[in-house]
């Protein structure tokens, strides 16, 4: 059976591609996407730097403000505050991590749900329920995107989901209910796991654990989508064991290079949408 690799790197070009045109049409407008950073983490930096990448060939412009690793609470909502009143600031975007003692809920929340480019305030998070907000949360819309690429009919499928963390494994499952997808939430708890991976006609597997899927616990065809992102010896590698799923899969996305830069893509086309483009 040949496997479909679904390229993440090639499709967020495209997508950069076509939210860089929605740009042109803003003019002279300036559209800023503000991203507050506590210290200094190498994995952050990581993410950041693609962010930026990303933005500079957009055409918006990622101004840091970069506080103290001493910063508390208070002195990041500051910040938060002040950006939320100012028109200069289209989008806000809060690095993690944060230090021990700043909740990230704390934090981002306080930020305003029209700059929330994240869709990590509690009204963009809520509005999932409904419907997919304008700006949702990026790593879901990324996987939902991932899973509409490899051309699946969301409709009656059996979708599972491993990981039900706020900002990715529910989202998902949510905007897989409203595809009419019957759809399977895995976690911590969950026994036999590979009872419900093996079901799966699409399998999304957001945890933190290298390998934790292996190819024996995917179904003939399935599309997996793994969104892990693991640093071990070895180098970056996701959630699943991805040389013995490639022999069972029907369309997989790489980690690096799968859902990542497809996140990334997603947090400029909420940029943009900030603005009130429809885009
Ligand atoms: P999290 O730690 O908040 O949640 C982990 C989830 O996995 C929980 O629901 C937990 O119950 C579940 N889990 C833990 N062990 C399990 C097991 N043995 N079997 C089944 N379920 C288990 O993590 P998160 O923030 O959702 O991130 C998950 C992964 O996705 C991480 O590797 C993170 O780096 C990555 N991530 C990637 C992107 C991206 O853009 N590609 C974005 C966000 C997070």
């Amino acid at each position: 059976m040949s496997v479909d690799i679904l390229d993440g790197r090639e499709t967020a070009s495209k997508i950069r591609a076509r939210l860089r045109a929605a740009r042109e049409s803003l003019g002279d407008r300036p559209v800023n996407l503000y991203s507050i950073e506590v210290g200094e983490n190498p994995a952050a930096e990581v993410y950041l730097r693609n962010q930026k990448r990303a933005a500079r060939d957009v055409g918006i412009e990622l101004i840091e403000r970069r506080l103290p690793a001493t910063a508390d609470t208070g002195a990041i909502l500051e910040v938060v505050h002040a950006l939320n009143e100012d028109p200069d600031a289209t989008g806000i975007i809060v690095q993690r991590p944060l230090p021990l003692g700043v909740e990230a809920r704390d934090v981002q929340g306080a930020i305003d749900p029209h700059k929330d480019v994240e869709g990590m305030t509690p009204m963009n998070m809520g509005s999932v329920l409904y419907r997919e907000p304008r700006l949702a949360p990026c790593t879901a819309s990324a996987a939902i995107y991932m899973i509409q690429r490899s051309g699946v009919d969301f409709e009656g499928a059996e979708a599972v989901v491993v990981g039900h963390s706020e900002i990715v494994g529910k989202p998902i499952a949510m905007f897989l209910l409203h595809r009419l997808s019957t759809v399977t939430v895995c976690h911590i708890g969950t026994r036999n796991l590979k009872h419900h991976t093996r079901r799966a006609d699409i399998l999304v597997v957001a945890v933190g654990k290298p390998k934790l899927v292996t190819g024996d616990m995917i179904k003939p065809g399935a599309v997996v989508i793994d969104i892990g992102i693991n640093s071990t010896k070895d180098g970056l590698v996701g959630d699943v064991d991805y040389a013995s799923a490639l022999e069972v899969a029907g369309a997989i996305t790489p980690v690096p290079g799968g859902v990542g830069p497809i996140t990334v893509a997603m947090l400029m086309r909420n940029t943009l949408r900030a603005t009130g483009l429809e885009i």
